[in-house]
């Protein structure tokens, strides 16, 4: 018998991920924004590519030049300026973590293993946008090796598929590799980061969904988000998807200036998230990467920020503050 899947044309997301838009001019156009009110530089999109899927653009404000979505992925002027202390590589990610490609092992009992190169939309801040991904990509003999080496260390207990965005794989392919990993013995759990649910929810599928509940792996999914405007009507059916399927969700977001820098922003993104289930995870002070320099918040004013919303909110709805440090054996937490 055929499975279904051979037959069925492009899932809806597949279509939607095809017809992101991958032009300023059009971004700007339809949100009525010129290039000399926003910074726009089609020059930054050289080295690193404007992408954003139209159900992220249509929670955009129209008219609105500072709107903290529209930041996130407009390629801007800033980004060519030369900046001392920003690097390419500002969390050691291509040197010693990397035992075997496509596998980063930098924290005891997890191993990251980076599925895809791409992501659903291109984040002016990722620290990943100089990543030499072509060097990782998964090929058929890379996969193998990668799940021999898991096997071979009974130090790993949880596998954490990352990227770029490891949901860009088909619903076939994660349910093979999830097969597979279920196979080895010292695994308990499964960990997802990524954006998709947040910036594609139709990719959140009942294929998806089976894939990841359908093996003794206890899943848990970390999805993406920095401002409450993210989250939509869309977005919040997607992740009670998740959760309705035993599937706990967390929240990373990264610290960005003129985005969610303030009280009220972080306030309401926790709030947001909480109201569709989701708990806040971390929060990242951003990587020194080249090209992110003006989204940096001094660490001072995160810890600030962290204090404010301890006396605002539950402690549950306080993220941690962290920040990645090359060589250190976990995410270091950021205290006043
Ligand atoms: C962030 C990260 C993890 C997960 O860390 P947690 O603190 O468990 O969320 C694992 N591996 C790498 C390489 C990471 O960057
Ligand atoms: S989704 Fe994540 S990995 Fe992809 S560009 Fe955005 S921040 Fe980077």
């Amino acid at each position: 018998m055929i499975p279904l899947a051979d037959i069925q044309p492009a899932s809806d997301w597949q279509s939607q991920l095809r017809d992101a838009v991958n032009c300023g001019e059009e971004l700007l156009a339809r949100l009525q924004l010129t290039p000399e009110q926003t910074g726009f530089s089609s020059a930054a999109c050289q080295s690193f590519a404007l992408k954003v899927p139209h159900s992220f653009v249509a929670r955009m404000r129209p008219g609105d030049p500072a709107d903290p979505l529209l930041r996130q992925v407009l390629g801007h002027r800033l980004e060519l300026l030369p900046t001392r202390g920003y690097s390419d590589d500002p969390v050691g990610e291509t040197g010693d973590a990397i035992t075997h490609p496509g596998i980063i092992q930098k924290y005891s009992g997890r191993a990251l293993l980076i599925l895809s190169g791409g992501c659903a939309i291109n984040c002016r801040y990722c620290f990943r946008r100089h990543f030499p991904y072509s060097e990782n990509r998964n090929s058929r003999q890379q996969w193998h090796d990668a799940l021999q080496h898991i096997a071979a260390d009974a130090s790993i207990t949880e596998v954490i598929l990352s990227g770029g965005d490891p949901l860009l794989v088909s619903d076939r392919q994660l349910a093979t590799l999830v097969e597979q990993l279920a196979d080895i013995p010292h695994l308990k759990r499964l960990r997802v980061h990524s954006r998709m649910p947040i910036v594609l929810p139709a990719r959140v599928t009942g294929g998806l969904l089976a894939s990841l509940t359908s093996t003794r792996l206890q899943p848990v999914m970390v999805v993406h988000s920095n401002h409450g405007n993210e989250i939509n009507g869309e977005v919040s059916l997607a992740l009670h998807k998740l959760l309705d399927a035993n599937i706990p969700v967390l929240n990373q977001a990264v610290l960005l200036a003129g985005i969610n820098d303030s009280e009220d922003a972080l306030a309401d993104l926790s709030e947001t998230l909480f109201a569709a289930g989701v708990l806040p995870y971390y929060l990242h002070l951003l990587d020194k990467v080249r090209g992110a320099a003006h989204f940096d918040v001094p660490e001072e004013k995160g810890v600030t920020l962290i204090s404010q919303l301890e006396r605002r909110l539950p402690g549950y709805l306080v993220p941690r503050l962290v920040r990645e440090e090359a060589g250190e054996p976990a995410k270091v937490r950021i205290r006043g």
